[in-house]
């Protein structure tokens, strides 16, 4: 099969490696969407190693067709739709018993230890089929949209972790793919006004086509002013830091009202701290809230999200390409103007 092999940091390389063969308990599903994440541009570029081994199959976010079944697999057959929650945790440790598997300590995930989706095939282990992570779906949901499933999760774990609700004046940071995810959980949410800052105009311009009521230009308007001139003075009651700037959480702390929530959702560069004013906490009881991950049942809610057509998912795209010019897709995904760029393996050609 034609896959997309990690020889090492900066090293990805499109070629022909042997089919995956499975055993019992295991599944051969050939993959139709996988999408490029943050993480992994991380991963490529070397600056994210955790469970990550070379040469190896990356690519945790994806969507597929079921093409052969191991020994003692019954729930599942040969063309069965499948959306796949990659990160797999191990339901015994402190965490995963006291409901927070999203942060296990020995969860293991596709696209890490385990090969992942930027090829044309992937064997999904046994203990990943035991822990519920294959979720069967309609064949009328588009298997793109439903590779978004694992994003939108995390998106939805950090809105509850925020309580994004009825009547919340949001502020979100960033309107990459993972900005308008929060913009369209928000909206759904019932949020009373979204405001969004977002540097580059493409990506303000998709932040209102996801329902955002106002979109500024950091560089050129004052995000601060705007916000009060939105709240009657008073402050955002969320604000939630989708780029990973350090830079800007002083300021981020500036436009919330008293008991205002700020979720880092990002991650920030390895290492890198922020000053910042604690009378702004202090005074004005401020919460924060950090986000990493998310759990099956995230999972299943934001898929459930997506079949129901309450997000529309695949309008996030911006880029599709085949899988044998995943170099290009990568290029693109880190020249960092679209949205989500997507790579579609079952058409690469064999
Ligand atoms: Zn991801
Ligand atoms: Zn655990």
């Amino acid at each position: 099969m034609l896959a997309a092999v990690l020889h090492g940091p900066n090293d990805l390389r499109v070629e022909h490696v042997n089919d995956p063969i499975i055993g019992a308990g295991e599944l051969l599903v050939k993959v139709e969407a996988c999408a490029i994440c943050g993480t992994d541009l991380r991963i490529v570029k070397g600056t994210k190693t955790r469970g990550v081994h070379y040469p190896s199959i990356i690519g945790h976010e994806f969507a597929g067709t079921v093409v052969d079944v191991g020994e003692g697999v019954t729930n599942f057959a040969p063309g069965d739709h499948v959306a796949v929650a990659p990160i797999i945790p191990c339901r015994n440790c402190a965490y995963c018993v006291n409901g927070q598997e999203n942060v296990c300590l020995n969860r293991v995930a596709i696209g890490y230890e385990f090969n992942g989706g930027f090829a044309e095939l992937v064997c999904i282990p046994a203990v990943v089929l035991d822990a519920g992570n294959i979720v069967k779906i309609d064949p009328g949901v588009p298997l793109e949209a439903a590779a978004l499933a694992e994003p939108l999760s995390c998106c939805l774990n950090g809105q509850r972790k925020a309580r994004v609700r009825l009547n919340s004046n949001v502020v979100i940071i960033g309107a990459g793919p993972i900005g308008l995810m929060h913009i369209m959980l928000a909206r759904a949410a019932g949020a009373a006004q979204i405001i969004v800052s977002e540097l580059l105009p493409n990506r303000r311009e998709r932040a209102l086509a996801a329902g955002a009521d106002v979109v500024i230009d950091p560089g050129r308007e004052n995000l601060l002013e705007i916000v009060k001139n939105c709240t009657n003075g008073l402050g955002a009651d969320i604000v939630i830091l989708a780029i990973g700037v350090p830079a800007l959480v002083n300021d981020t702390l500036r436009l919330l009202r008293k008991g205002g929530h700020l979720n880092f959702f990002a991650g920030m560069p390895e290492g890198a701290t922020s000053s910042i004013d604690a009378n702004l906490i202090h005074y004005n009881e401020l919460r924060l809230s950090g986000t990493s991950a998310s759990t099956r049942q995230d999972f299943y809610e934001a898929l459930n999200l997506i079949v129901t057509g309450k997000i529309a998912a695949s309008s996030l795209i911006s880029h599709r390409f085949p899988l044998r010019e995943a170099d290009q897709a990568f290029a693109v995904a880190f020249a960092g103007e679209g949205e989500k760029v997507v790579i579609y393996p079952s058409q690469s050609g064999r």
